[in-house]
Order: structure tokens, then sequence, then C-alpha cells
């Protein structure tokens, strides 16, 4: 004898009873079959809706009466194709007694919990019926059997509480004398000792299923659904989730009390102490292979089972003073909600005994509230506790598993995942048995939450980085091809799953939570919506995902502002303009003390050197107790392409403009001209270093003449460029007649910066600097005669998207 028991969606169309009906086929070949049915899928919540409407006395419960009608009807011919007179009959007289019940209700306005069990059964009723008649009209030997003659309860209306002991006799006698190969059973209902119809609970036709497996003590019990077995979570809020192969019983019973709707958690007692494996296999792809509910060989990879959550949820807190040491508060507290019926899902009490907080769901809040109100009344208006504080819009996640309590750190690791991401915990739960470990965050977060949780524990460690970009010029669209190319290559190497879910310019913005299609983002950019820097900010924080990390590739100031917003919501921070590091020291400082304090990275490689390990080196010197006693370095890219081309061959004015045409420039070429693009390096070194100067305290001796510092516009400082000639040549003269070159030289040293240029001779490390390359040289105490050398390409929009790309990576790896 085999229990096999299809839900709503796997009797919700004739095209999918029609695969349950080669499933009961192929196993009927075997052994006898009982096969436990669903009301069809929907029909439940609409059979309670036209009550609730009748009794509301709306008449539209006749419209929702004729969906019902009209839904049946039509399977039943969709199934049985030869009209059969006496089975649609039958079926209409059942539904005609529906609609006079409904009419009932509607007259006498009023809808007992007994009225309603009444009701909803005939979902039941009537998907047992249309299933066996199809298959007896087919030829299969198959009969129905109405399981409220089997299954004895009590008379708690709604979910009854089942008399073990009269349905095991009631159903073991009926199936010792069945001869027929396959028995339709509706699942869900049932019959009080005195004959009322009653009902197990919502979704308690698995629990029919077992009653009857476990009276039977068959070999396994089969429950059949639309998913393919019980997952890791929730897969409409976990895109990575899969199925877990074999669960525990205790495992599954925990993962269906927290939402995992694929099983009615009754369901795993009755076949619990008989160790009958329950099956959970997908009717719609019937050759997955779904999960296994036993004890045996439960081996998993993993330490935790799966991670659930259930949502609407009130934490309630008493608290007081007066609770101290006093014994009787919980037991009063907990009475109270017993005496109002109220479920309690999660309970937690420091050991300081001020207050205890519980979770309940928020639909009983108000209740719970008034209640405890009133039992406490004297001592709240005595001040010894405070009047009981309620929270609404929570969430319980809970992570699940046997080997848990085998491990150490696991709830370490729950937690510091969620903190990483911002995700404040109002209230932790773990038991003894360490199977759940549950946290009360805000709904919001859930679906983060639940994705970051199941990314540390499940995924292979492979680690998804959420990256929003602003600015896509030159830089930023190297950046953009440089992470599409290395994506399958990080995926494989590093473990790291970088995706942009956000593009933004001046003007427009794009998103895509589940990350831009990097092959099409130009186009996609094109028809992209208008844009501003608070609403990009609040996109960012709305999508909430994890691992999220904003990188600013502009030249912009008012982005920089931004900086302290995404740090503060646990947003990392990339940044190749160096605005920020090198505005006031007290906004340098503020800028890392968020980064420390929301345990979120913000860095700035590019700013020094674009990609040239320059800022990493330097800290990692300092971090390992090195201590820097000069530097000194050529840190304009632009400016050593100019000078490294301009002679008395050339002439100054061609060569700024082709070193911008090159793009080594920023896009206002004074800014590296007057030396204060150096001079900013210089700074952000020297505060790496530990210094907390501002930039007034850099020596900047310019090498331009006074009407090339105060042209206002780009094109006049290029007309004083061409005036100023003279100037220029006179320069480079000098240097050559003393065999020199001309280098732009930042320099450290004893707590004092200064940049300028120089002449340097033959020789020196920085007379051959070519190009736009950069040089630093590091003075240290370990490092003392030769200097530590960091030398490259100091400008290039390939280069500085490497860098950006390089601290995007060094994040994830964090
Ligand atoms: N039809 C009932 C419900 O929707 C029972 C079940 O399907 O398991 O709750």
């Amino acid at each position: 004898m085999q229990v096999l028991k299809f839900g709503g969606t796997s009797v919700g169309s004739s095209k999918n009873i029609n695969k349950v009906i080669a499933i009961l086929e192929e196993r009927a070949a075997n052994e006898k079959i009982i096969c436990v049915v669903s009301a069809i899928g929907g029909i439940t919540d609409k059979l309670l809706k036209s009550g609730q409407l009748a009794k509301e006395k709306n008449e539209s419960y006749l419209s929702e009466f004729k969906k019902i009608k009209s839904i049946h009807l039509k399977l039943l011919l969709d199934l049985t194709s030869i009209e059969n007179k006496s089975i649609s009959n039958t079926l209409q007289a059942k539904l005609k007694s529906l609609k006079e019940l409904l009419d009932g209700i509607f007259l006498i306005n009023e809808l007992s919990s007994q009225t309603s069990d009444k009701l909803v059964s005939y979902g039941e009723l009537l998907s047992s019926y249309i299933i066996a008649e199809t298959l007896k009209s087919r030829g299969i030997n198959a009969e129905r059997k109405n399981s409220q003659e089997l299954i004895v309860t009590n008379s708690n209306f709604t979910k009854a509480e089942v008399n073990f002991e009269d349905s095991n006799t009631k159903i073991r006698k009926y199936f010792n004398k069945t001869e027929q190969s396959i028995t339709i059973l509706p699942g869900f209902i049932s019959k009080s000792k005195a004959g009322e119809i009653t009902t197990l609970g919502r979704g308690g036709s698995d629990y029919t299923a077992a009653i009857v497996a476990a009276a039977l003590n068959v070999k396994r019990l089969e429950i059949w659904t639309d998913v393919s077995g019980m997952f890791t979570a929730n897969p409409k809020l976990v895109k990575q989730a899969y199925p877990i192969e074999r669960i525990s019983y205790q495992e599954a019973m925990e993962l269906s009390h927290f939402g995992a709707k694929v099983l009615y958690p009754p369901t795993v007692q009755p076949v619990l102490d008989l160790e009958i494996p329950i099956h959970i296999k997908n009717t719609l792809k019937p050759s997955d292979s779904g999960t296994i509910i036993s004890n045996e060989n439960n081996s998993k990879p993993n330490v935790a089972t799966g991670i659930t959550n259930i949502n609407d949820i009130a934490l309630l807190t008493l608290q007081g003073n007066g609770m101290v040491g006093v014994p009787g508060f919980s037991k009063r507290l907990f009475e109270t909600l017993s005496q109002e019926q109220i479920n309690i899902i999660l309970i937690t009490q420091a050991s300081s005994e001020h207050s205890i907080c519980f979770g309940i769901l928020q639909t009983d809040a108000s209740k719970a509230e008034a209640a405890i109100n009133q039992t406490f009344e004297y001592e709240i208006s005595m001040h010894k506790i405070d009047p009981i504080n309620v929270e609404l819009n929570l969430s319980i996640i809970a992570l699940i598993g046997d080997n848990m309590k085998n491990h150490q750190s696991i709830s370490g690791k729950m937690f510091s995942t969620l903190g990483k991401n911002n995700i404040n915990i109002r209230a932790i739960a773990q038991g003894a048995s360490e199977r759940n470990i549950s946290a009360v965050i805000t709904e919001k977060d859930v679906e983060k939450a639940l994705n970051t949780i199941h990314e540390r524990f499940f995924e292979d460690n492979v680690k998804q980085l959420n990256v929003y970009i602003t600015g896509i010029g030159n830089v930023g669209e190297k950046l953009i091809d440089q992470i599409e190319q290395q994506h399958d290559y990080l995926r494989k190497n590093l473990k790291l799953d970088v995706r942009i879910i956000g593009l933004s310019n001046s003007k427009k913005m794009v998103f895509n939570a589940k990350g831009i299609d990097l092959s099409n983002w130009a186009s996609l950019f094109h028809h992209a919506d208008k844009s501003n820097l608070k609403n990009f900010f609040n996109k960012v924080t709305d999508l909430n995902l994890r691992n999220s990390i904003f990188v600013d590739v502009t030249a912009n100031e008012a982005v920089s502002h931004m900086y302290a917003d995404y740090l503060k919501n646990s947003i990392a921070v990339v940044a190749c303009s160096k605005i920020a590091c090198s505005s006031a020291y007290s906004n340098y400082k503020y800028l890392q003390d968020l980064s420390l304090k929301f345990n979120t990275p913000f860095l700035y490689e590019t700013n020094v050197g674009a990609g040239l390990p320059i800022i990493n080196t330097l800290n990692n010197l300092v971090a390992s107790g090195d201590s820097v006693t000069s530097i000194q370095a050529v840190l304009s890219g632009s400016l050593n392409f100019i000078f490294n081309l301009f002679s008395d061959r050339t002439n100054f004015h061609d060569t700024v403009k082709r070193a911008q045409f090159e793009g080594y420039t920023e896009p206002d070429p004074r800014i590296d001209l007057s030396g204060i693009d150096v001079a900013r390096k210089m700074l952000i070194l020297a505060r790496e270093n530990g210094e907390t100067m501002d930039i007034e305290a850099i020596e900047n001796d310019s090498f331009l003449t006074k009407a090339n510092l105060n042209s206002d516009t780009v094109d006049d400082f290029y007309d004083t460029l061409k005036e100023d000639e003279a100037h220029f040549q006179k320069l480079y003269a000098s240097a050559k007649a003393k065999k020199c070159k001309l280098k732009y030289v930042a320099e450290f040293k004893n707590g004092k910066a200064k940049v300028g240029l120089q002449e340097i001779p033959e020789g020196h490390p920085f007379s051959n600097l070519e190009g736009k390359d950069n040089i630093v040289m590091f003075y240290t105490k370990r490092y003392p005669e030769q200097p530590l050398i960091v030398k490259g390409a100091g400008a290039g929009a390939d280069v500085t998207a490497s860098g950006l790309f390089a601290d995007i990576i060094r994040i994830g790896n964090k």
C-alpha cells in the first residue's frame, strides 16, 4: 500500500490532473494506492470568500459561487470528454447543495466556524469526486472514499484535533478490505464523534495523508506539490535557493513552521514515531528528485539545512525594575496570552530579568496589548513596570539545521553577516537544541537578510557584489567593460559574482535589480530615466541589496558629498574622485570614522597613481608597524607626459593640448598644471601616513605665470600659455643647460610636504620616467637606503578603471 497526496496546483487543471493520473497508473501497477487530494487550487479561498460575502449580506457571493461552479464543471468536461449524464448530474447536485448553504448564510447573516467548516469541505469533496469519476471513466480500477467516514476529531472547528484511536481503527478496517487498486480520499476534511463536519486546519490535506499512512504503517508517504521539494530558502525571495535532498523530521518541522509552505507542519508527527519517510515530489516535474524527510543518512554538505522566515510579526516587550527577581511575572504574562488564545512564536529574556520580549502574529497585537496592560494594571499604576511596548512590521528569520549544534560560531557568522549589511537585529532566540537560531528584524530587510545568509551558508561561498556606478565617461565605460569581461573568471576563481545594478551620469540613471545586461548597457542607458544624485541614492537604498558598492567615477563635488550617506547605510564607497579625501581634514576623518563605525569599506586607491598600488602599499607599511620617514614622488601622469614631450622643438601650448586630447589631464587642465592635483595627492598620502594636515600646509611652488593662474576659463588659460611660451622655454633651457630633466616632484619629510617643478639630474630614478608614468619612493624604517618603489602608468582610462576594479574586488574578498 502506498499513500500519495496531491496538492491544489497538482489538481488545479485538467492538464495537471492528467499528470497525476499518469503517476497513479504507473504506481498502481505494483501496489494498491491511496491518493489523497486537496481542493482544486484556490477553491478553499474562494469558498471562504463567498461565505464571508454572504454573511455580510453582499450579493456578490453569488458571482463568487458562479466562478466556483464553472471551474468544476469545466474541469469535469475537459477530463471526461464524452458527456456522462449521471456524473454531471451528481456534480450539479453537489454544487446545488453548496449554493443552498451559501443562500442560508446570506439569509441568516451569520457564519459560525462550524458552518465555515461545512462550507470549505465542499472543496475537497468536489475535487475528489471529479478525479475518481475521471479515473473510472477511463477504465481504471478506482473508488472514492469519503475521509469524513475515516477521520474522527473533536469539535474544534477549523482546526480540529484528531482522535487517533478511533481514526486508526476505521482506516485499518476500511483498507483491509478494499479491492480497488486506487482509492481517492479527499484531504483536510473530517467529522467529530457527534457527526459534525470538521477540518484539520488550512493546508491540512498533507495531514490527512500522514494520518492514513501512519494508521496503515506504509513504507513511505509521498507529498506531490508544485515545487521540487523543500528549498534551502523561499525561492521566490532567494533566487539561488535549491531543493534539499535529505532532511530530518525535526528540521522539516522547523522549516515548515516558519512559512516554508511546502508541508503542513503537523504532518510530520504521525509518521515520525513509525519512521515512515516523507518524500516531497513535484507533479509538474516528476523526474526531479525532491526532498526525503527521514532520520536516515542525513549527512549534508552544509552545517545549516535551510533558512526561513515568518512575516507580520509584532514584538512585545514588558519591562520595568519591579520585575527583577520577582517570581510569577512570566507566569501571569503567558497565562494572559493563553487565555486570549494568542500563540507565542518567540520569547527572549535577558538574565537581568529587567524585560521579557516575545513575538506574536501582528493580527494578535492589539488584543495582546489590551489584555496584558489589564493584567498588570496595578504594577503599571505603581510604576513598577511600564505599559507593554509594541513594535509592528517585523519578521523572524531562522537558520535551521541539526548539524549546527556540532559547530562553533554559527550564530556569530549569521549575525556578523547581517551586521555587515546594515540589518538591525531586534531580538534573538536560540533553543538549547541549537537546531534553530532565530532573529527578529524589520520586514523591509527580510529579502536582503535571507539572501545574505543564504549566500554565507549555502552557496559554495559565491559572494554577490552589487555595484552602482555614477559617471560613465572614459573611465566608467572601461570599468563596465572590464567587469563584463572578468565576470566568469571572478566567479570561478574568486567566487565573486560582480553585478552592476545601477548606472548613472549627471542626466540619466538605469537600474536592474537582477543585474544590468552588460552586453547591451549603452542602449539601455540611452533610454534611461532622468536622474539626480538623491534619486539615485534613494533607489540604491530602496533596493536594499546585500554587499552593495557605490562607485564614484566623476570629478563632481556634489557626488562626493553623498559618500557619508552611503556609508551610513552600509554601502561601500569606491571613489576615483579625490575631492573627498583632499577636502577639509575634518571631512576626510569623518568619512574614515563612518567607514569604521559601519564596518563598511571606503576605498580610493585611484586617487594617487591611478591603478598603481600606492595607497594600499602605504597602508600596509603603516599597518605592519613600519614608519615612513620620507616620500618622494612624481605623481602627475599628465605633467610627466607634458614635460617628457616639451622641448625647444615643441611648444608648451600644443603639448598641453595633446595631453588633454589623449585623456591624461583632468577635464580642466589648470588643476594639473597649477600643481593643485599633485598637492592633493600628496595630501592624501600624508593623511594615509597619519598626518592631520590640510591642503594649505602643502607648499606649492607653481611654475605657471600669474597670467596662467589668473585665467578665467580653460580657453583663456590656453591663450595665456601661448602668450607665455618664452617663460616655459626658459624653464626648459635652464634644465637642459644642467643636463637635467624637468619633473614635477612631490616630497614629504619630517611631517612637511611640498610640490613643485624640479630639475632632475641624469641617473636619478625620476630622470627616465617615461610617458605618463608615476613613481613613488617610500623611505621607511625598514627601507632606509633603498626605497620601496612603486612605478608605472599613473594616468589613463584603462589603468584607472582597473584600479577601481581592484578596489571592488578587495571589498568582495573582505
Ligand atoms: N484545501 C485546503 C486548503 O487550501 C487544504 C489543503 O489543500 O491542504 O487549506
